[in-house]
């Protein structure tokens, strides 16, 4: 707990916390969490992911880094259900924009800057497709607890969340490669500089963001669903939830688990490629490695890049695929792939629906709907999507789709294979003259 390591020096995989359980004091039933409600007064029990903490239980509460994050909650949604092919009532979002830098990742940045704070970090830093910066750089700088760099690739970063680094004051590089690029070079320099670092390599993070599924079950009335669908990016999120499903198992607190669905981007597919072609698994915890090499080095021959409109997982080599594997073979998860017109379409809905997200987020919904196609979901099943992030992240990819600018429709969208806008919802120019307003009005 003293020591600032992402990575076993022996072997250099990721380190994964693990708990004296039975030196601790668990709770008998998850039932407990409810008294927190009632002592929303103590910033501790306010947190949606401290009011948790006996089942994170690393950090003594006065090192307890906390913004008030976590006041997320699982909606109903029933347009976004009759699109995804579900019965009534049966498709939840997990609205996890709603944190205070607008996405999940503030679940598992309370916990890293938790264990920062505790070892007295002055630096932190973090490699970012823009929402693990935007968080980073909230909590350090509403904390004021450490100085953070974050390492952006260049051209890729929305404006929504590069504004909120900027803004919150983080120092900002912009990397002259992509996010791959970004992660290696900023893993080097912590190394090197003895910098914290604040990724989702950070097995602290994944600490925090278990407090979703948390949070899912305790909106269900602790009866586990049958899905949780996730986007898989770096696969930090899909890993801490199958630790803290497995955990919960554990101790006796959950019997049923839900399934785990991880929907990459076609355009960013390593998982879907090594675990539905090469046959990749857990295997007890030490997966074929090789087909893993194989696969990054055929990618690093051919050059190819990840490319996808859902920047936040525009990610080829993800760091927690070991962890992501272990969730999988937990939950018998299962992976797929959806391109970005799939997303945009689905992200639409969403917004449609009376909620919105960023178009990552998206990948969930995409890919609830498409496993109801393929029969893999029944209609009756109860299945919780995750929304990562919020709309307002990445606006431009939200008015490429719904503007009928074909000129922006030909910069962003086109290139990356999306073909139509089939729920747009297009701004309508008029005269500025009641006569002509009232003819478009009446038109409606
Ligand atoms: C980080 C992020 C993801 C990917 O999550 P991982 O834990 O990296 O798999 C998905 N959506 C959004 C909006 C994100 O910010």
């Amino acid at each position: 707990m003293d020591d600032v390591l992402t990575s076993c020096p022996a072997c250099g995989d990721l380190l994964d916390i693990a708990y004296e359980w039975d030196k601790l004091p668990v709770p008998k039933s998850l039932r407990e969490f409810e008294a927190a409600w009632s002592r929303r007064n103590n910033p501790l029990d306010f947190s949606g992911v401290w009011r948790f903490r006996k089942l994170l239980p690393f950090a003594p509460d006065d090192k307890i880094v906390t913004i008030g994050e976590g006041q997320t909650i699982l909606q109903n949604s029933q347009a976004v259900a009759r699109y995804v092919g579900m019965d009534p009532g049966r498709l939840m979002l997990q609205h996890e924009g709603l944190n205070p830098s607008g996405s999940f990742k503030d679940n598992g940045m309370t916990a890293a800057s938790t264990h920062a704070n505790m070892v007295g970090a002055q630096h932190a830093a973090c490699a970012s497709t823009g929402n693990t910066s935007a968080s980073l750089a909230i909590y350090a700088s509403s904390t004021g607890l450490f100085k953070t760099i974050v390492f952006v690739g260049s051209g890729k970063i929305s404006y929504g969340k590069l504004s909120q680094a900027l803004d919150y004051g983080a120092k900002t590089l912009q990397l002259a490669g992509d996010f791959d690029d970004a992660m290696r070079q900023v893993q080097a320099v912590c190394k090197q500089e003895k910098i914290y670092l604040c990724n989702s390599v950070n097995p602290f993070r994944l600490e925090g963001q278990k407090t979703i599924i948390f949070r899912i079950l305790e909106a269900l009335n602790w009866d586990a669903p049958d899905w949780i669908v996730v986007p898989g990016g770096n696969l930090g999120n899909s890993s801490a939830f199958g630790k803290a499903l497995i955990e919960l198992k554990q101790l006796g607190l959950l019997t049923r688990l839900p399934r785990i669905a991880v929907i990459n981007a076609a355009g960013a597919n390593t998982l879907h490629r090594l675990y539905n072609q090469q046959g990749l698994r857990w295997n007890s915890g030490r997966p074929q490695q090789q087909l893993v090499n194989t696969f990054y080095d055929e990618m690093d021959r051919d050059g190819r890049k990840a490319t996808t409109l859902a920047s936040a997982i525009q990610i080829n080599r993800p760091v927690n695929l070991k962890k992501c594997l272990r969730a999988l073979d937990a939950t018998d998860g299962i992976v797929r792939e959806v391109d970005d017109q799939l997303i945009l379409d689905a992200k639409a809905q969403v917004g449609a629906g009376g909620f919105g997200c960023e178009p990552a987020s998206a990948a969930s919904v995409a890919g609830a709907k498409l496993l109801r196609e393929e029969g893999v979901i029944a209609p009756s099943d109860r299945v919780v999507c995750i929304l990562t992030a919020h709309q307002l992240k990445d606006p431009t990819a939200t008015v490429a789709y719904h503007s009928n600018d074909k000129e922006q429709f030909d910069k962003v969208l086109a290139p990356l294979g999306v073909k139509t806008t089939a729920f747009a919802n297009s701004p309508i120019g008029v005269a500025n003259e009641i006569d002509r307003i009232l003819e478009v009005i009446h038109g409606f």
